[in-house]
């Protein structure tokens, strides 16, 4: 039985009580949006070292970290490294992408190894396995394409990412758009190959109840890839993108009303005064169902500092209801990324997360802040690298020039709160 089929039954699983417990709220809050399809629990029940997270409506905005390797660089050490800092960085999830080197014995290392929700996407192993077999990706059959998924699914993957969205209709609707970068998902690239060489519809579309099926047999949830998002600001909210999202919204509707848990993918490089009614479209579109969204990214121009450009949207989009953030690292658009840009890229997506949380009024979010302004106010310099996001990086930078009193070396003598303090007799708030 299926978190959401279980949900509807009024059954209170062991996942809803830790997400219950985690978020600060009570367990039927979680049954209830399990059951209506707003909150999911990636949870398979063949991943068994998992700490569950809920992902959804009411809920904390949560980050996703990808890794793995590409076919010229990575290995498994570094995967696991690689792995190990997202965990200690706090992400609640992980994608492993790997397209090089022995796939399926990375994503089985990973899987012995995290308590974290892991994702795939299936069909980069099947179009890479095509490849090497048949010297072309669109040698894939679909059975070949279901054999991944099933493999994936019986290592314990908690979500798989799968584009069911690019169809013979969303790529009619590309072509008539014109769009500056056409398709820059690699998942959507690869099935949109697949369609145009064989003139066929996407297996994944058009044996959807197949799939079904087999995500609900270990509760499995369904990440409805966006294929079609925006790969530059010159693309966002085009036709193109709109129609896959119809589609999806179809399929949401479906995977619903099979008990199966899914949610939906979003863009991609989407302008500042745009990301809100993305955000409005998609809740509108999927029934609420949760949105993941991959940035978005603001500008085009920032390549080396696109941890930050998709950190500012995140926290846009998290605002304005998105529930799952997946990180962008400073290695977007350049290279495959390393430890230490994984690190970048949880710390900036859980800035934006909880920038976010704060306005969506998260339980503990604004409380959080209001401890690190009471340290502050009173020079409490452990307490405020206790508090802060990365408590190592906070202590570190306040030794870098150490002064001889309480203030930091920013004003020495003249601290504004030593100022305050002495002359208007404004005694520090006890935390
Ligand atoms: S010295 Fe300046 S920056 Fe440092 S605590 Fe005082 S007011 Fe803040």
């Amino acid at each position: 039985m299926t978190q959401l089929e279980a949900a509807r039954k009024g059954i209170v699983t062991r996942e809803m009580k830790i997400v219950a417990d985690n978020e600060g709220l009570n367990v039927e809050f979680i049954q209830k949006g399990l059951a209506d399809g707003t909150i999911v629990i990636p949870a398979n029940i063949k991943h068994t070292n998992l700490t569950p997270y809920g992902i959804g409506k009411g809920l904390s905005t949560k980050v996703n970290a990808n890794i793995g390797t590409s076919s010229d660089f990575g290995s498994l050490e570094t995967e696991l490294q690689k792995m190990q800092i997202a965990i200690d960085c706090k992400a609640h999830s992980l994608m492993d992408l790997s397209t090089g080197g022995d796939i399926s014995g990375i994503r089985k290392a990973i899987m012995s190894r995290c308590p974290l929700p892991v994702g795939t996407v299936p069909v980069y192993q099947a179009c890479v396995a095509a490849a090497n077999r048949e010297g072309a990706m669109v040698k894939m059959t679909a059975e070949d394409l279901f054999e991944a998924i099933q493999s994936h699914i019986d290592d314990g993957v908690d979500f798989i990412t799968v584009h069911c969205g690019i169809t013979q209709s969303s790529i009619a609707r590309l072509k008539q758009q014109k769009r500056v970068a056409d398709i820059v998902s690699r998942g959507g690239a690869f099935l949109t190959g697949w369609i145009l060489y064989h003139q066929k519809e996407n297996p994944l579309y058009e044996q959807y109840d197949r799939l079904l099926e087999m995500a609900k047999k270990y509760d499995v949830t369904l990440s409805l890839g966006d294929g079609m998002r925006p790969g530059c600001l010159a693309d966002a909210t085009d036709r193109a993108q709109i129609q896959e999202l119809l589609i999806l919204g179809e399929l949401v509707q479906r995977a619903q009303e099979a008990g199966v848990q899914v949610m939906v993918e979003g863009p991609g490089h989407v302008p500042l005064n745009q990301i809100e009614t993305n955000i409005k479209i998609q809740k509108a579109l999927c029934k609420d169902a949760p949105f993941y969204v991959l940035g978005p990214l603001v500008t085009d121009i920032a390549a080396g500092y696109d941890h930050i450009t998709s950190a500012i949207g995140g926290a846009i989009a998290g605002a304005a209801g998105a529930d799952f953030l997946c990180y962008v690292t400073p290695a977007e658009h350049l290279s495959l990324p390393d430890p230490e840009d994984v690190k970048q890229g949880v710390m900036a997506s859980r800035i934006a997360a909880h920038a976010a949380d704060i306005v969506k009024g998260v339980k503990g979010a604004k409380e959080w802040d209001l401890e690190m302004s009471k340290a502050r106010k009173k020079l409490d310099w452990e307490a405020q690298a206790r508090l802060s996001i990365d408590p190592e990086l906070s202590r570190k930078v306040h030794a870098k020039h150490a002064t001889s009193g309480k203030a930091c070396s920013m004003c020495g003598g003249f601290c504004a709160m030593e100022v305050v303090e002495k002359y208007l007799g404004v005694a520090a708030p006890r935390c």
